[in-house]
């Protein structure tokens, strides 16, 4: 089984004929009692020792969510993958030093420059990111396409430069359907679980693919953390994945024909569309973008991206508020700059949409 149309749809899900069952089963147990307590104790030391074990406390792992886990790792080619309560919460340092290539998601920068995790951060270009690195240097944390520019790097170099220190990828934006970027040597691929991967706009969650070593150290963070995956999240983006090859792929089609319209609208001043291609549109307008976003009648104006619907907003103001105005700038979040995720809709629907939006500049 190697198409990964296959494998999203059976992945995490290979016992479920054994077990007489058809959809996964949904297990909301905080707690797992056993009568060998000594038995107990010594899977508490395992896990201390950075086994991975579960079914002891729902804090070290749950059932469900270890499908969920399962899978996503099977999809972007690791052995392992860590789910936490939120993209944001997946975000995890390593050691103290962290080499950040700009743009990252807005909270993403926030959190690493702000040192709320006792993190020290030195930016720097893709070609920079070797020389930024230190003794205590943990990661390396790149996006790409990057959020919200869509500005791309080369994985594959970036690793060759950075030697030894594991490169972190935010693979978002692209999925393990446009880009693995385990497969071009990236050690961590982490992702916001509440856009394509549950897909549907009504699940929170983030995830980290990683080996058996970064995935021990990332399990005893979210124990002591307590960010742990609701079971019921973890069932959601389990069934996300099934669709996921599917709704990436129309999505992203139907984004290639609108960038390729907005490319030849006269309110139009520019258009970035990845080279992977992906569901991401962002375009500059002559005028007011907040007019334009408050225009559109069949588009959901809103943040976030990866649902059912396509969802419109404007990054200056409402994603990448918390980076600062230079680094804004530097990284392409003009003003006038809108990002569109494109979702399942008719596409001549959507193009409509935003005609008569755009009269509003
Ligand atoms: N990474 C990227 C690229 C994102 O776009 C986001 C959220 O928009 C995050 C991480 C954070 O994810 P969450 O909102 O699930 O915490």
């Amino acid at each position: 089984m190697t198409d990964l149309r296959t494998r999203a749809v059976h992945a995490g899900r290979d016992d479920l004929t054994d077990l007489g069952l058809h959809a996964a089963p949904l297990d909301y147990s905080t707690t797992y009692p056993s009568r060998d307590s000594a038995a107990e104790a010594r899977r508490i030391d395992e896990f201390a020792a950075g086994g991975h074990v579960s079914g002891i406390y729902g804090r070290i792992g749950n059932p469900t969510v270890e499908r969920f886990e399962r899978a996503l790792a099977e999809l972007e080619g690791f052995e392992h993958a860590v789910a936490f309560a939120s993209g944001m919460s997946a975000v995890q340092r390593g050691k103290r030093h962290v080499v950040g290539v700009r743009s990252l998601y807005g909270s993403t920068d926030h959190l690493l420059t702000s040192g709320l995790l006792g993190t020290e951060v030195t930016w720097g270009a893709p070609e920079d990111a070797a020389r930024a690195v230190r003794e205590d240097t943990g990661r390396v944390f790149v996006e790409t396409p990057a959020n919200p520019a869509l500005t791309e790097l080369d994985i594959a170099a970036l690793v060759e430069r950075c030697g030894a220190v594991p490169v972190l990828v935010d693979n978002t934006f692209a999925t393990p359907v446009l880009q693995c970027p385990g497969h071009h040597g990236a050690r961590l691929v982490l992702h916001s679980a509440t856009k394509f991967l549950g897909g549907h706009g009504d699940v929170m969650g983030g995830v980290v693919a990683c080996d058996a070593e970064e995935a021990a150290r990332l399990r005893d963070i979210r124990f002591a953390t307590g960010a742990v995956l609701h079971p019921l999240a973890g069932y959601l983006l389990l069934r996300g994945l099934s669709t996921l090859p599917l709704r990436v792929t129309a999505a992203s089609a139907t984004a290639a024909v609108l960038a390729e319209r907005l490319a030849q609208h006269p309110a139009v001043t520019a258009v970035h569309h990845p080279r992977i291609g992906g569901p991401l549109v962002a375009f500059e307008v002559a005028g007011d973008p907040h007019a334009v976003i408050g225009a559109v009648r069949v588009i959901t104006p809103a943040v976030s991206l990866g649902s059912v619907d396509t969802l419109i907003q404007h990054p200056a103001s409402l994603t990448h508020p918390v980076a600062a105005e230079h680094d804004r700038e530097k990284a392409g979040i003009t003003g006038r700059l809108i990002r569109l995720s494109a979702g399942l809709e008719d596409v001549e629907d959507l193009r409509h949409d935003l005609d008569q939006a755009l009269k509003a500049c």
